[in-house]
């Protein structure tokens, strides 16, 4: 049987490293050059890598490292020390320190040993975040009305440990505000905080999740037959009578004929590719109530090492939200270029909230950066700036606003022979490469179970 996958970030190659370990033949379109999405990475003329974002591996991400050990890249990933780190200004910093003790007690005494949070957030934390400790996937659900700041001051927990603490978890999370983001998935990753004292432990990859997990993917899914295609947009579907898919067209002409169907794409573009005739199914037009997240990234080269911390940031006030310096947290990568003749530090910043900064020019969000930095990393002030990057994506991970969750698809759709995948599909995290991962492993086995039938 084969299969026609549309889009190769981590949802698309993880439903085609199911489906090539099945037997089933598989063709991957993708429009870009390169492959991997919102975790692709290229080299710019120096040969320094440009990542989309800065990436983490949780603990948590069973399905992920399960794939990373299956295509030979189990070991592409290092774990780093298990703390929450807050860059403050001039060059200080404040640190959530799990303790070594089993969960809960390592986030309690870690908490209580917390320099950034007053002995009332602490007592305010603690009674007013047990349901989220205690709660389970359907309470979770149930609280999908409100917002997370909602939630958090219903429950009477401090105004402060919210802007301190929690801010930057959802501006890392999903790139907006806790009053903007739906208190269902604050509360998910409470849980995890809360309970599994290893699920929020934090790996960095070796390289660059490029190098590191998806070109060994490529190599995987090539070895075992599977076969794909780069620079090939998907534009449109054409339909039998019956309303089922008969043929995909590229935007080059290119027709495509496979047994099944499969979309990869970011909800956005599925929005632009969807036949007519299919939206009279509440599972179409329901994707139209999700919307991108806008988010930026910003690589900065300096001559200098401007920090010696191995770890991710956070940072509150500033025009990023976390960051690290990858040429320490990822050994093996960005070292190369200016970084290898200089030694210097090279900060990978995750931009957050965005909205306003999509049309602003680069040179103008670098000096706001760059403005920020001196003010947390002292060290910068002497250290020269050699050149930097500035990446834009005006539609990443869907919002997780209040009332959408229910909305997140299942993989198979009321068309026979088409699927859906992609971290924004129905599967128990949030938008994330574990989300993606989990996503792509769904749809292929709700595709085997439905061919076998
Ligand atoms: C700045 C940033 C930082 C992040 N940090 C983390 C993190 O630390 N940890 C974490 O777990 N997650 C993180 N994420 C989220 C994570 O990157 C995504 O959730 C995940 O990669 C999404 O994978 P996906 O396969 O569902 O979608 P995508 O990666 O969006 O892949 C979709 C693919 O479809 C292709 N495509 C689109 N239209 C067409 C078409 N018409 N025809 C063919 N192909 C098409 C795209 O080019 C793309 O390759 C981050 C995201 C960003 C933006």
């Amino acid at each position: 049987m084969k299969v026609a996958i549309f889009g190769a970030g981590v949802a698309g190659l993880s439903a085609a490293i199911e489906l090539v370990d099945r037997g089933y033949e598989v063709e991957i379109y993708e429009k870009r050059k390169i492959l991997g999405g919102k975790v692709s990475v290229w080299k710019d003329s120096d040969g320094d890598s440009v990542e989309s974002g800065l990436h983490i591996v949780f603990g948590g991400y069973e399905q992920l490292q399960a794939y990373l050990d299956r295509v030979g890249a189990g070991d592409n990933y290092l774990w780093k020390e298990h703390s929450l780190i807050y860059a403050e200004p001039d060059g200080k910093q404040s640190l959530f320190k799990k303790a070594n003790l089993p969960s809960p007690w390592a986030e309690i005494v870690g908490g209580m040993q917390a320099d950034f949070l007053t002995m009332w957030d602490k007592i305010s934390l603690i009674k007013g975040l047990y349901p989220a400790l205690a709660g389970n996937e359907e309470y979770f659900r149930s609280q999908d009305h409100m917002s997370y700041s909602e939630w958090h001051r219903l429950r009477g927990a401090s105004e402060h440990s919210l802007q301190k603490l929690w801010r930057a978890i959802a501006l890392a999370m999903n790139f907006i505000e806790p009053n903007v983001i739906s208190a269902r998935p604050m509360l998910t990753i409470f849980k995890y905080f809360g309970t599994d004292y290893a699920a929020t432990r934090f790996a960095f990859f070796r390289k660059n999740p490029g190098d590191s997990m998806i070109e060994p993917m490529r190599r995987y899914i090539q070895s075992k037959g599977g076969r794909i295609f780069i620079d090939a947009r998907l534009s449109r579907f054409n339909l039998d009578e019956e309303g089922i898919v008969d043929r995909a067209f590229l935007n080059d002409g290119h027709v495509v004929k496979a047994d099944a169907y499969i979309s990869a794409l970011p909800v956005h573009s599925v929005k632009k590719i969807l036949p007519e005739k299919w939206l009279r199914h509440d599972y179409f037009t329901n994707l139209f109530r999700f919307t991108g997240s806008p988010v930026a990234n910003c690589q900065l080269w300096f001559d200098k090492k401007i920090t010696d911390t191995d770890n991710l940031m956070f940072s509150q006030g500033t025009i990023f939200a976390t960051l690290a310096d990858v040429s320490i947290t990822c050994p093996d990568d960005f070292q190369q270029g200016m970084g290898s003749a200089t030694g210097g530090s090279v900060m990978s910043l995750v931009l957050a909230p965005a909205h306003h900064l999509m049309d602003m020019p680069d040179n103008v969000i670098t000096d706001l950066v760059m403005k920020d930095i001196h003010d947390r990393f002292p060290k910068s002030r002497n250290a020269g700036l050699l050149k930097s990057t500035i990446v834009k994506i005006p539609q990443s991970v869907y919002k997780a606003v209040p009332g959408v969750d229910r909305f997140r698809p299942d993989q198979i759709s009321p068309i026979e022979n088409f699927y859906l995948t992609g971290d924004y599909t129905y599967q128990r995290y949030l938008a994330s490469m574990e989300g993606a991962a989990l996503s792509g492993r769904h749809v292929a086995e709700k595709l085997h179970a439905r061919s076998g039938k």
